[in-house]
């Protein structure tokens, strides 16, 4: 089967500004890769070149092995068989809900398409709102409406840009759910922009973490979160603590206890990065233990956030089980889990 979509080899400017520089990725059909970055970074772009919506200026766009842009060839957005969900891809506001999830599906006979009209409003929690105009409606209704009608048709392809971005927490869990359902379900390939981390690594097949117009990584979020290839990706999901060291042998020291550093020579100068869920937090300090005051504890729910104080060192911050959370004022023991820990070069 042909990839669901690729992008080869795009670069896009505005003006003089290199907004992106040689993006490659390839999404399988029934896969959800999301495209993760700071404001700013491309995302959009890139997002908006797959769709037809912004012209292609380098490289290639692919669909089903198809080429629909490249060098002097370029393919209307409404031709290339995709599903958009884009913020400025509005709702047409002349035509009531049910016309607007109908408009896709104008192939199919009037009985068979309000069938479709009605389970893609069930999809989204939006039955009773058949007749209502965009006007009438709120940002998240309308977004719903929006994601109802990019799905209705089952596109081979669905580019979705922050589609949960103005929902309230329990509609947005509940949709990201729904979405998930129909994409799997019919094999769609799906990029998803986002700039929630925890919303890419729930919903993602892949994450492509982006960076200045540039992928930093591709993998699984599991490989982004245990196996960060850089700095930036390694510090992109939450928080770390960060040492500045230099590599001694085989181990870079840190006031945590000393790292472990694989294929460095002596004396490169390195940061040592650490995930606050990497300290393992004791209560029975003995001689020899890295010591440390609590100076807050901030409950998260499942989780506690504790603000440590080495003694005669810097402050860091553990993210811990509830029950292992101590008091404010207390003294805590710190040892670190290796696979929370990764060592970079410093730039
Ligand atoms: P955000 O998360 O804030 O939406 P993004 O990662 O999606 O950001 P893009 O919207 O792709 O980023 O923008 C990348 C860069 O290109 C930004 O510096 C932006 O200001 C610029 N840019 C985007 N569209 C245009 C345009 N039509 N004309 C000029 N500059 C633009």
């Amino acid at each position: 089967m042909p990839v669901g979509l690729s992008l080869r080899n795009v670069s896009h400017e505005f003006g003089t500004s290199r907004v992106l520089r040689d993006i490659n990725f390839d999404v399988e059909p029934g896969e959800l890769v999301c495209l993760l970055g700071p404001s700013g970074c491309g995302k959009t772009t890139a997002l908006r070149i797959a769709a037809g919506l912004e012209r292609l200026q380098t490289g290639t766009v692919l669909i089903h092995g198809e080429v629909v842009a490249s060098a002097g060839q370029y393919l209307e957005p409404e031709k290339r068989g995709v599903g958009l969900v884009f913020q400025d891809y509005a709702l047409f506001p002349h035509l009531d809900v049910a016309g607007n999830i109908g408009f896709g599906l104008r192939h199919m006979g009037s009985a068979q398409r309000r069938q479709a009209v009605i389970n893609a409003l069930e999809r989204v929690g939006m039955a009773d709102y058949l007749n209502a105009f965009p006007h009438q409606l709120s940002g998240g209704q309308q977004q719903r409406i929006a994601l109802a009608r990019a799905l209705a048709p089952v596109p081979r392809v669905m580019l979705l840009d922050e589609p949960f971005s103005g929902l309230d927490v329990a509609r947005r869990a509940e949709l990201r759910d729904t979405t998930l359902h129909v994409l799997k379900n019919a094999g769609i390939a799906t990029v998803m922009v986002t700039h929630d981390p925890e919303e890419a690594m729930y919903m993602a097949d892949r994450i492509i973490v982006m960076n200045e117009g540039q992928v930093m990584q591709d993998g699984t979020p599991e490989d982004l979160y245990f196996h960060p290839e850089n700095h930036f990706v390694a510090s992109f999901f939450g928080e770390v603590n960060v040492f500045p060291s230099r590599v001694a042998g085989t181990v870079a020291s840190t006031p945590l206890g000393d790292v472990v550093v694989e294929n460095m020579p002596d004396g490169t100068k390195v940061d040592v990065l650490i995930r606050p869920e990497g300290l393992r937090i004791g209560s029975d300090g003995r001689d020899g233990d890295v010591l440390a005051n609590i100076d807050a504890v901030r409950s998260l729910g499942g989780v506690s956030l504790m603000h440590l104080s080495i003694h005669n060192g810097p402050h860091v911050h553990a993210r811990v089980p509830r029950p292992q959370a101590a008091d404010k004022g207390g003294v805590v023991s710190i040892t670190l889990d290796p696979e929370m820990t990764f060592v970079f070069p410093r730039d």
